[in-house]
C-alpha cells in the first residue's frame, strides 16, 4: 500500500511537473482515444447511453483543462431532439430522442471567437442506413471516426489555454447527431449559445487518426476564406503534406457553418477498410500520427492569431454526381427533412437551381413529369435529362406552389 501510495504520489508530481511536455500530450490522447472507443460506450449511438457517457468524459476533461461550460443553461450541454428514418420511404420506424453537443469556453476577452469542432457520436451496434458491415450485430468502436478528432480537440483546448494567441476566444464543441445527418452541428448554428455574428472561423477534425505513410492530410474548405490559401503553405509540421480542396461543403459538421458565411477547414487523414465497420478500433489509431495533425493545426491556429476576423468567400462547389445523372440541380438536399417533397438545405451558386431562382427552404415537389414525394422520387425525376435540356421544377415556397424553369 505505501509503495502503491509513493508510486501515485510520484505519478502526480510527474504529471504536474510535465504538463506540457510532448510525452504526456501523446499519452493523454491515448487516452482518450482509447476510452471513447471501449466497448463500454457501445458504440456512442445518438440518444443513447453510450452516447451520455461519452459527453460526461469530454465534460469531465474540459473542466480539466479548465474550460467554461457554454451549453444551455449555464451547463456544458446543448441538447436537441432528432428523428432519424434510414428510409425515408417509410412512415413508421426510425429513431427518436434527444441528442448532446457538449461546449467549453475559453475566454480571452477577445472580440471574436473561433470554434473549434468534432463529433463524438458514431454508429452504436450499426445505425441502419450507416453501417458498411453485413455480418451480426457488434459494436461499432469508432476510434478513428471520430474519437480521433475529440482527442485532438481536447489536445487543443489544453494548448490554447497556454498558449500566448489571445486575440480569440476558442469555444470547443464536441457535435453529436452528425452520423445521422449533422443534427447537433445544425442545431447548433441554428440556435448557438454564442453570437454567431462574432465568430472569426470554424475548423472541424473528423476522423484525423490514420496519417498515411506520406504524411498526407486532407484540408477540405480551402475556398472559404482567402486567408486560408496565404497560411496553409507556411505551416510545416513533422513533415505534414496538406491536399486541400475547395469546397466549404462536404459530409462533416462544418457545412453547417459554411451554410452561415462563416470560413471553414476541415481535417481529415482519409479514407480505409474499417470505415464505418466494428473494426475501426483504437490499435489502428496512428497516434504519432494523431499528435503530428493536432501540432499542425495548433501552429495553424496561432498563426492566424494577428489576423483579425477572417474574409469569408462563397466557393465553387465540387458537386460529386453518381454515375447515373447527368445532370445536376446544384443543390445540397436536406437529408433531414421528413415531410413531403425535396426539401433544399443549400443553392450552389451558379448551378441551374440557382440561375432558376430557386433557394435554400424551397421544397421541390416535381420534376418534369416525376412528382417527387422523397428524396428517391428527386433523383429519378433527375435521370430523365440530359445536359442542356428544360425542365419545369415546382417548388413549395412557404404556402405557395411556384413553378421555375430549370435549364441543366
Ligand atoms: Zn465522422
Amino acid at each position: 500500500m505505501k509503495f502503491l501510495n509513493l508510486l501515485v504520489t510520484l505519478l502526480l508530481l510527474g504529471s504536474n511537473l510535465f504538463a506540457q511536455s510532448p510525452d504526456k500530450a501523446l499519452q493523454q490522447m491515448k487516452v482518450d482515444v482509447v476510452y471513447l472507443a471501449s466497448n463500454l460506450l457501445e458504440g456512442r449511438m445518438t440518444g443513447e447511453e453510450g452516447e451520455r457517457l461519452a459527453a460526461e468524459y469530454i465534460a469531465s476533461r474540459f473542466e480539466e483543462v479548465g474550460l467554461k461550460p457554454m451549453g444551455q443553461n449555464g451547463s456544458w450541454y446543448h441538447d436537441f431532439r432528432f428523428r432519424y428514418n434510414s428510409n425515408p420511404h417509410s412512415t413508421e420506424g426510425g429513431i427518436e430522442g434527444i441528442g448532446k453537443n457538449v461546449i467549453g469556453y475559453l475566454d480571452n476577452n477577445a472580440p471574436t471567437t473561433v470554434i473549434i469542432g468534432a463529433h463524438y457520436d458514431h454508429l452504436g451496434h450499426g445505425l441502419d442506413g450507416s453501417s458498411l458491415y453485413a455480418g451480426e450485430p457488434a459494436i461499432h468502436n469508432g476510434a478513428d471516426d471520430n474519437a480521433s478528432g475529440v482527442a485532438c480537440m481536447l489536445y487543443l483546448a489544453e494548448y490554447l489555454k497556454n498558449s500566448d494567441a489571445k486575440n480569440n476566444n476558442y469555444l470547443f464543441i464536441g457535435f453529436s447527431g452528425e452520423e445521422m445527418g449533422l443534427f447537433g452541428s445544425k442545431r447548433f448554428a441554428e440556435s448557438p449559445t454564442i453570437d454567431l455574428s462574432k465568430v472569426n472561423y470554424m475548423l472541424n477534425m473528423d476522423m484525423v487518426g490514420r496519417l498515411n505513410e506520406e504524411k498526407v492530410l486532407a484540408i477540405n474548405g480551402v475556398g472559404t476564406s482567402p486567408v486560408w490559401k496565404e497560411v496553409l503553405p507556411n505551416i510545416q509540421v513533422d513533415g505534414i503534406k496538406a491536399k486541400t480542396t475547395e469546397s466549404g461543403i462536404g459530409p462533416s459538421d462544418h457545412t453547417s457553418f459554411y451554410l452561415k458565411d462563416i470560413p471553414v477547414l476541415h481535417f481529415f487523414t482519409g479514407q480505409h477498410t474499417d470505415y464505418h465497420k466494428p473494426s475501426d478500433d483504437s490499435e489502428l489509431v496512428n497516434y504519432d500520427g494523431l499528435y503530428s495533425v493536432s501540432k499542425y493545426i495548433a501552429t495553424l491556429i496561432e498563426s492566424l492569431d494577428q489576423k483579425g476576423k477572417l474574409a469569408f468567400t462563397k466557393t465553387k462547389e465540387e458537386q460529386k454526381q453518381a454515375a447515373s445523372f447527368k445532370v445536376s440541380l446544384g443543390v445540397m438536399p436536406d437529408y433531414v427533412y421528413d415531410g413531403e417533397g425535396m426539401r433544399i438545405d443549400a443553392v450552389l451558386d451558379g448551378k441551374p437551381a440557382d440561375k432558376a431562382g430557386l433557394k435554400a427552404g424551397d421544397v421541390v415537389i416535381q420534376i418534369g413529369d416525376v412528382k417527387v414525394k422523397d428524396i428517391y422520387d428527386y433523383m429519378e425525376g433527375l435521370s430523365k435529362f440530359n445536359k442542356g435540356e428544360k425542365a419545369t421544377v415546382v417548388v413549395k415556397r412557404k404556402d405557395k406552389e411556384i413553378k421555375k424553369e430549370v435549364v441543366f
